[in-house]
């Protein structure tokens, strides 16, 4: 590949705290989550999903969100979100000082049934009510739209329905698209073809990936990805993460093997590497789901 066709700089999402810490079974103690973001901020890491307004009888692990979003340091130009199923969730991020906010669905309506017990519709028209309303308090939001790559239950997605929900996101206001791969199915192919079909379909939204790991070919996804154009990375510390309502779901893609990756090619992720790792342990030494 060619250094003059692909970007000087990319961004990564760090998704540790959240997408990594959601699905432990044993309480993590608030410390340690506050812990680990100011780590993740120490490391240069400069858009950080913390945590999820969420009811805590779904994801209890979660039920500390708003302590620990009011003590995490947080250094300007760092910007802190969180997940939100539904308008509840954002009434609550909103009520916890949050400026952005991150919504979920998923392209299958399977997965989305199982996940968030909505209809891939119904999914839309709340996404579509919480834009609108976020908008008035000025929050910005990102979209998630999962099974983007394939799903567990119905495998194959078409792409192009992946597209249309991209475009009505963008339609209702959804600054930026993340297309999750949320059981690792996708492939370097997939990778490279999908992203660049979405991105075709939008006019302003930014498009970020979010793979999740399968034997290393995640890395070769992120890749393909970046020669498709895309320069925003998901990614968790350690490799953290998991799905509890998609069988197999694997970790998120590490940070600091990425950043790793992308620093070597001589492109800059704003991050330091021996940091970064740190993090990664820091995560894996919080977690027993974890299996790197
Ligand atoms: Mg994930």
């Amino acid at each position: 590949m060619n250094a003059e066709d692909l970007p000087k700089n990319v961004t990564i999402f760090e998704v540790g705290p959240r997408d990594g810490l959601q699905n432990e079974s044993e309480f993590i103690p608030t410390d340690k989550k506050i812990e680990f973001i100011n780590k993740l901020t120490d490391a240069g890491c400069r858009r950080i999903e913390v945590t999820s307004f969420v009811h805590p009888k779904w994801v209890p692990q979660m039920k500390d969100a708003k302590e620990v979003f009011s003590r995490i340091n947080k250094k300007e130009g760092v910007v802190y979100n969180a997940l939100i199923p539904n308008i509840r969730g954002l009434e609550l991020a909103i009520d916890a000082g949050l400026k952005e906010v991150v919504t979920i669905m998923s392209s299958s309506e399977s997965h989305n049934k199982k996940n968030i017990n909505m209809s891939v519709d119904e999914s839309l028209r709340e996404i579509e009510e919480i834009n609108k309303k976020a908008a008035t308090f000025g929050v910005k939001v990102r979209s998630y739209i999962a099974t983007s790559f394939g799903c567990p239950i119905e495998g194959y997605i078409d792409p192009e329905k992946v597209a249309d929900i991209g475009a009505a996101l963008e339609s209702y206001g959804s600054y930026e698209i993340s297309l999750g791969d949320t059981t690792g199915m996708a492939n370097p192919m997939s990778a490279y073809s999908i992203p660049k079909l979405v991105r075709s379909k939008l006019k302003k939204s930014s498009l970020a990936v979010h793979y999740h790991r399968f034997n290393g070919m995640e890395l070769a996804n992120n890749l393909a990805s970046l020669q498709a154009g895309i320069t925003i990375f998901d990614g968790a510390a350690g490799g953290l993460g998991g799905c509890p309502y998609a069988p197999g779901a694997t970790g998120n893609t590490a940070t600091e093997i990425m950043v790793e990756m992308f620093e070597r090619m001589g492109i800059s992720t704003g991050i330091d590497i021996e940091k970064i790792k740190d993090c990664g342990s820091f995560a894996k030494s919080l977690c027993t789901l974890c299996h790197i």
